[in-house]
């Protein structure tokens, strides 16, 4: 009988002592929560240049950049976590992190699990090959083998091409690449996808357009990319906003107001430039 009490009463102060410190797992990431905190944790998948890479063991880019300058009007430091991109919206979504920037496209299934902020610049897909590649155009991807990147928009326009998907009755709708041979293998990141172009255990690498350009631009002649145009002539378009917990509209606006501001001062183009220059002269 002792005993239970024991140990229903050391139960009792650990359960105190988690909601006191907040080692619930759950953080408080509303404004007041990060104010309180002195920091905004950024969530980020850092293989995605000139958005984020890591330069002299830091993670910096564009998005980094935009952040910084999120945290200044927060009048807290920045703290930036470097994690797997299909993981970012779900720590998200359970407090881990307040924002989620990583060339994130805005999409309706998304805005289910997060809210997303306005958009800040829009990207297109892209197709990385080898240099004498035959492959010249999104048709000749039939058969292929094709590498993306895990959890991303190239990943579901791959996966669905060669899958097919279903409509809203329920019907199977064939895929351009169904039947065809092809097959898609996901990587952490499109750098790590391009580097298997070398010995073609890829034909194909697809992935956002700033990413593929710099990514031929640092093969030394070995890549070339196009951009991802579909059957019908129709184009991809993608527009990228940072998102935070469904509902966390307090830190939202702030977000927007900073936004805003550095859309209007052409600072985003500026980022743009200046991390595209970085990458490539690294
Ligand atoms: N824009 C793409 C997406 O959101 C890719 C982002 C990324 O790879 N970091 O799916």
């Amino acid at each position: 009988m002792k005993k239970t009490f024991s140990l229903i009463l050391a139960l009792l102060m650990v359960t105190a002592l988690f909601a006191f410190t907040g080692c619930s797992g759950k953080n408080d990431q509303t404004l007041d929560g990060i104010k309180k905190a002195g920091k905004l944790v950024v969530y980020t998948e850092a293989g995605f240049a000139p958005f984020e890479f890591i330069s002299n063991n830091k993670v910096v880019g564009v998005d980094i950049a935009i952040c910084e300058e999120i945290a200044k009007e927060i009048g807290v430091e920045l703290e930036v976590k470097d994690v797997a991109f299909n993981t970012i919206l779900g720590a998200i979504e359970s407090g881990k992190a307040a924002i989620g920037a990583a060339g994130i496209t805005i999409t309706d299934e998304r805005k289910e699990q997060v809210d997303f902020s306005i958009s800040y610049t829009t990207s297109k897909q892209y197709i990385v090959v080898k240099a004498d590649s035959a492959i010249a155009s999104y048709a000749d991807l039939a058969g292929k083998k094709i590498g993306v990147q895990l959890g991303t928009s190239s990943d579901f326009i791959i996966t669905d091409a060669i899958n097919g998907t279903t409509d809203d009755d329920g019907n199977h709708v064939k895929g351009d690449f169904e039947g065809s041979g092809a097959t898609v293998s996901t990587y952490a990141n499109p750098n790590l996808a391009a580097v298997n172009l070398k010995d073609n255990k890829l034909d194909a690498v697809v992935t956002d357009k700033l990413p593929a350009e710099l990514i031929v631009q640092n093969s030394d002649g070995a890549y070339k990319c196009f951009e991802l145009v579909y059957p019908d002539g129709s184009l991809t378009d993608e527009s990228y906003g940072l998102c935070v917990a469904k509902g966390n509209k307090e830190l939202l606006e702030v977000i927007n107001k900073v936004l805003n501001k550095l859309i209007a001062e052409g600072k985003i183009d500026q980022f743009i430039v200046k991390y595209s220059t970085e990458v490539t002269a690294d």
